[in-house]
């Protein structure tokens, strides 16, 4: 029992965390002021690494005993110094900012999937609507450009009012109906893998026209409220 509560230390050590975690905390704030960053809202996944990072050399510190202060602190030290040089390569060249962060994707132009995503299968459309949803778009014929930006938002551009084009929906009760073999009622319909929206007679469902793929959800043609 003694070895699940402390492990190998004594109760003697237990006001030594305290003082250990204190030193931390004030070292990881120090830290993170240093790299210039105002806000975390939104991480890169390069900014992620560092805080992960950070956040285990600052941990170590705080509850080994054979772990010293010193080499922990020159350990975060070192972590804001790369990262503040990496920080200065990225603006000095396109090439290693691409390696580093990644580059935004164009996931729909005109209200339809880009060809690029429609052969991608690592992209998770879940939380891609989410922030769709949250940008107030119901259906994709509504947006103009949506494009996956390096820190995981998505930035949104949508049509005007005239221009709006029917488009598949993506409100959480209608993304998860699919058809592959009926069409239910007439309507309009979207074709899931790359956004092609017709409209379709109850029956039989068809290929699509634009990827070949048979799977359809409902389509939409509502526009600003
Ligand atoms: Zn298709």
């Amino acid at each position: 029992m003694k070895d699940i509560l402390l492990g190998t230390e004594t109760w003697s050590f237990l006001p030594e965390v305290l003082l250990r975690c204190f030193i931390s905390f004030i070292v990881v704030l120090l830290a993170l002021r240093l790299t210039g960053k105002k806000g975390v809202r939104q991480l890169t996944v390069f900014e992620l690494v560092i805080i992960l990072t950070l956040g285990s050399a600052a941990g170590d510190m705080g509850f080994y005993s054979d772990v010293g202060i010193l080499p922990a602190v020159l350990t975060i030290i070192s972590i804001i110094i790369f990262y503040r040089a990496i920080t200065y390569l990225l603006l000095k060249s396109d090439k290693i900012e691409k390696l580093i962060e990644g580059e935004p994707v164009i996931i729909i132009k005109n209200g339809r999937y880009t060809e690029e995503v429609v052969k991608n299968e690592n992209i998770s459309f879940d939380e891609f609507f989410m922030e769709l949803r949250l940008a107030g778009i119901e259906h994709l014929g509504q947006v103009k450009y949506a494009i996956l930006e390096v820190n995981g938002g998505v930035s949104v551009f949508k049509r005007s009012k005239n221009d709006i084009k029917p488009g598949l929906h993506i409100l959480p009760d209608k993304v998860k109906k699919c058809y592959t073999t009926q069409y239910p009622r007439d309507g309009l319909y979207a074709c899931v893998c790359c956004g092609y929206t017709e409209s379709k007679l109850q029956g039989p469902v068809d290929t699509c026209n634009s990827c070949g793929k048979v799977k359809w959800s409902e389509a939409s043609d509502a526009g600003w409220i």
